[in-house]
């Protein structure tokens, strides 16, 4: 009899991205500690005039000009004296403000404060941002575009970004590239060796796997040069349904498996050493969907960037019956930020997956029309 269930067993789906995160390790860095006091010398922060503050709001003689890059040992400012300076340029001795040329009274040789300047306006003291020898960033830190930076302006290596190599193997004795009418070709590996691409990992295609724990077990041992396993099919609940087992029998930390979502409730995802499964359902709605969540998660925290958030708003122009009590994720045609919901036929309608646009996440069941939803758009 057909019934809806409650699944208590069934990892919702937030708490299994958090997992996949945390079990994953994030680039880090090395101790960054400070080369040199920053900045390295007294430095004008504004374009304007470098002068002695205690001779106020008179008259200034210009020595000459000092740009960001110039050495300032040419110049001595003393009272009476002023050299023209740009923002960034090392302060000339003598010198203890900056006064902005919007505060300046200019001849051709001389200038006058309109204002009365102050010891250390506009000047960058030395070391005031660090001193040499400083720690900069503790061990550990994750790597990220500022912390380049930082390495970068500190004359430190600068880490090559990691590039994550994915390898994609199906798994089904079905699998065959001539299929009769008993079988079928590959569908899902070509798609998740696109899908791995567009996300922009290194991926490639492997043969389909047979239904054979002993070949299973083989490849997981072996994956070679890889950092992401990702398999579709064989993690249900079917008498071929190997992968959960083999992963146990090799001693891999099971992260997750079986999820609330619905198409793609067998989900799977493992550690062997460091290699990580996500073991996608075989059905291609179902793969394509836990592929479109997982593999960006697991890409963004290896590669040391801030957990994606794929889904964006819309609203639906049609109700979506949907009695289960697993959110749905819907198949839709979008226009604009208006979703149309297409016939939904199921995890194994390739056919409505390849015409959708985005899938409208459906939960609590029976979304109503015109309702605002989230949604997944598809790469
Ligand atoms: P499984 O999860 O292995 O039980 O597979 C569920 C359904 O998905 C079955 O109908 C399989 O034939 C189908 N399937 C599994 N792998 C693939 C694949 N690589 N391409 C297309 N369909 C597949
Ligand atoms: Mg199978």
């Amino acid at each position: 009899m057909a019934m809806s269930c409650d699944h208590p067993d069934l990892l919702p789906l937030d708490e299994a991205l958090r997992r996949l995160w945390e079990a994953l390790p994030a680039p880090t860095l090395p101790e960054v500690r400070a080369s040199r006091d920053d900045p390295a010398a007294d430095r004008a922060s504004m374009d304007g005039a470098a002068l002695r503050a205690g001779d106020g709001r008179a008259p200034r003689q210009l020595l000459g000009t000092l740009f960001a890059g110039d050495d300032p040992a040419g110049f001595v400012v003393a009272p009476g004296t002023a050299v023209r300076i740009m923002t960034g340029a090392a302060m000339p001795a003598g010198a203890d403000a900056v006064v902005p040329v919007e505060q300046l009274q200019t001849t051709g040789t001389t200038v006058a404060p309109v204002i009365d300047p102050k010891p250390g306006d506009h000047v960058n003291v030395r070391g005031v941002l660090a001193r040499a020898g400083d720690l900069l960033l503790a061990a550990g830190t994750p790597i990220n575009a500022a912390r380049v930076a930082l390495l970068a302006q500190e004359g430190l290596p600068i880490p090559p970004a990691p590039r994550i190599r994915v390898a994609v193997a199906s798994t089904g004795d079905e699998l065959v590239a001539n299929p009769g009418p008993h079988q079928i070709r590959d569908s899902n590996g070509p798609m998740l060796l696109a899908l791995a691409r567009n996300l922009g990992a290194e991926a490639g295609l492997r043969a389909p796997l047979p239904d054979d724990p002993v070949a299973l077990a083989a490849t997981l041992r072996a994956p070679g040069d890889v950092r992401i396993l990702l398999t579709s099919g064989g993690v249900s609940m079917g008498e071929h349904d190997h992968l959960p087992a083999v992963l146990k029998e090799l001693g891999a930390e099971i992260l997750f498996h079986r999820i609330r979502l619905k198409p793609g409730k067998p989900m799977l995802a493992a550690l062997l050493g460091d290699l990580l499964v996500l073991g996608l359902p075989g059905n291609p709605v179902s793969a394509y969907l836990n592929a479109l969540l997982f593999l960006p998660q697991a890409l963004a925290r290896l590669e040391g960037r801030a957990a994606p958030d794929p889904w964006h708003s819309g609203r639906l122009t049609a109700a979506v019956k949907h009695k289960g009590d697993r959110p749905l994720l819907h198949p839709c045609r979008r226009m604009e930020d208006r979703l149309e919901p297409l016939p939904g036929r199921g995890s194994a309608d390739l056919v409505t997956l390849a015409r959708a646009d985005a899938f409208a996440w459906i939960d609590p069941p029976g979304q109503e029309a015109g309702g605002m939803v989230r949604y997944l758009p598809v790469l």
